[in-house]
């Protein structure tokens, strides 16, 4: 398990270009309730990496007749510590979430917890390349190897466990 800041440039840019930057959303980012979250892969999965991002929406502005795409900073939003998981997607948890229409703080402030997943909702139904096989190499006996078909994430895992 590493931490955000104990990775290489290369590493962080390939991170960014898949999770996107420390102030944006990750794709796939969705509120989750404290049941929902009891029951995810947060306590399955092995944790791969932690990172604490403060994230804010994007909103349009337009300056001397030229638009560009800002973070919007008045707008809402929410840190929170997150956790990566290596069946390629993750988890997140946060006590401080700003509600900017009713302009008040919810978290620390309130004594609550918010919970979200993030990434890919997988679909194992994917069929691994000639080439993906060959990287994988033999299977033990109670070995399985799966490929989600929407983001391509392969998984190989043991039925006797
Ligand atoms: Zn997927």
């Amino acid at each position: 398990m590493r931490d955000y800041y104990s990775m290489t440039k290369e590493e962080r840019d390939a991170h960014h270009e898949q999770w996107g930057k420390p102030n944006s959303f990750p794709p796939g980012w969705k509120e989750i309730t404290a049941a929902k979250f009891a029951e995810c892969g947060f306590f399955t999965w092995c944790i791969e990496l932690i990172e604490n991002r403060t994230m804010f929406h994007l909103k349009e502005m337009t300056v001397d007749g030229k638009t560009t795409v800002i973070y919007d900073q008045m707008g809402d939003q929410i840190s929170a510590r997150l956790f990566f998981t290596n069946d390629g997607r993750g988890y997140a948890i946060s006590n401080q979430v700003y509600d900017s229409k009713k302009r008040e703080w919810r978290g620390h402030s309130t004594g609550e917890v918010f919970y979200f997943e993030f990434g890919c909702k997988h679909e194992w139904d994917g069929e691994l390349t000639p080439q993906e096989r060959q990287n994988i190499g033999p299977l033990f006996r109670c070995e399985h190897v799966v490929k989600c078909s929407k983001c391509g994430h392969v998984w190989r895992y043991d039925s006797s466990d």
